[in-house]
């Protein structure tokens, strides 16, 4: 379906044109209709799909029609800072023939942050795109009018409640007007999420895109090996596979610290970004990376999801992530619009279930590629997850048709 379609304005149109887009994607084709008849809309739906676009396209277009001076038209609230940024940007493209302006509102620790977002917030905006904690600080301040707002979006709903914002996110729709149209997107669809839905959305229209699967065009492999094998196998990926960008992944920041000095012991060109860092320091290690003067970044989950940078084409989970959903997040941050993608994940000993619990979800078991011979013998894949009752082997084992990997 062409954008030509949707009966945009026309000046939105032209920043449609200018970002390139020539048809919906499908996640866009569904959910834009239903938000321009004024419906309520849950969706799951993950990112590289283009759910970003298909919010913001319909929220920009009734705004353009039904535009009120001064006044906030659209609150769009995020569970990270990185993809607050992310979505002013993407609006800022798309919104570039229009009148439409946006604030993003994430914080940040030094006060001038405060002043000049405090100072942007006086002066309103048509959206404004908010991680939870920070909008509370501003809205405690009593500055900020939302009398006449149009729109609430939730995006990644499930991370924001992992996160732990429901009390944010409940202190502020209290302050938003009753009549509003409310949009929830998240990639997941846990039972909280819709308790949550039930309590915001007024009749919505629900629409699944592919839950929990990550795109079919990502190549999964992973290897199974000794804890100390991970760190020469990092080494050998990254000297041989070729890659624009790569990301690995660890769960703890102290991993991250630890890898990336390693790596940089072994002479790559890498930088680590987590929550240890500065505001601006995370900026400028993701716009050096993003414009390649560092192929390579080690990372936390804090950049599993949400973020968009076309160029990476590898990533490499160090550890094995805490849940399915994790894991279809790393993974796509490969592969984003028309690119290609490899994921590899190490899986260590005592991750072993850990990973066929993700294999579960996936519907799939992941191939597993042979540990190069110099690394020396590397472990069978053997999961035993427990079942709920015996504590024993469990389904598992049907789930993983042949015999186990062996060296
Ligand atoms: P998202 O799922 O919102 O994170 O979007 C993933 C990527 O797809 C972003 O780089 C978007 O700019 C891009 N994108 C979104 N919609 C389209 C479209 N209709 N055609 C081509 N690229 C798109």
């Amino acid at each position: 379906m062409r954008f030509t379609e949707f009966n945009f304005h026309p000046n939105l149109l032209e920043g449609i044109e200018a970002s390139n887009y020539e048809n919906a994607t499908p996640v866009q084709e569904q959910v834009i209709p239903p938000i321009m008849a004024g419906k309520d809309v849950i969706a799951s739906a993950q990112t590289g799909t283009g759910k970003t676009a298909a919010f913001l396209l319909p929220v920009m277009n009734r705004l353009l029609e039904n535009h009120v001076d001064g006044q906030v038209g659209a609150l769009i609230v995020v569970p990270t800072r990185e993809l607050a940024i992310q979505i002013a940007q993407h609006m800022e493209g798309l919104s570039y023939f229009t009148h439409l302006s946006s604030i993003a509102i994430y914080g940040g620790n030094d006060a001038q942050n405060f002043v000049n977002e405090k100072k942007a917030l006086q002066m309103g905006a048509d959206i404004i795109v908010c991680t939870p904690g920070r909008m509370i600080a501003h809205l405690n301040m009593g500055y900020v009018n939302l009398k006449k707002l149009q729109f609430l979006v939730l995006d990644e709903a499930d991370r924001m409640l992992d996160m732990g914002f429901q009390d944010d996110i409940n202190k502020i729709i209290k302050v938003l007007p009753e009549k509003r149209q409310n949009l929830l997107f998240s990639a997941t669809m846990p039972e909280k999420i819709r308790q949550l839905a039930k309590r915001i959305l007024h009749q919505p229209v629900e629409i699944n895109i592919a839950i929990s699967k990550p795109p079919e065009k990502i190549v999964q492999r992973a290897y199974v090996v000794y804890e100390p094998q991970k760190l020469p196998l990092v080494k050998k990926i990254l000297k041989e596979t070729p890659y624009k960008n790569a990301l690995v992944f660890c769960s703890r920041k102290q991993t991250v610290k630890q890898l990336t000095r390693e790596l940089k012991h072994g002479k790559f060109n890498i930088a680590e970004i987590h929550s240890d860092l500065e505001q601006a320091e995370r900026e400028s290690v993701l716009s050096a990376f993003t414009a390649g003067r560092i192929p390579v970044l080690v990372a936390t989950d804090i950049l599993s999801r949400g973020i968009d940078i076309d160029t990476i084409d590898l990533v490499i989970n160090y550890d094995v992530p805490g849940d399915g959903e994790d894991y279809v997040h790393r993974i796509g941050r490969t592969a984003r619009a028309e690119a290609d993608g490899t994921a590899f994940t190490l899986i260590g000993e005592k991750e072993q279930n850990k990973f066929a619990s993700i294999e579960q979800l996936l519907g799939k078991e992941v191939e597993k590629a042979p540990v190069p011979a110099e690394l020396g013998a590397s472990p069978a894949y053997h999961p035993r997850v427990r079942s709920g009752n015996s504590g024993g082997r469990n389904t598992q084992r049907k789930f993983y048709r042949g015999a186990p990997r062996r060296k």
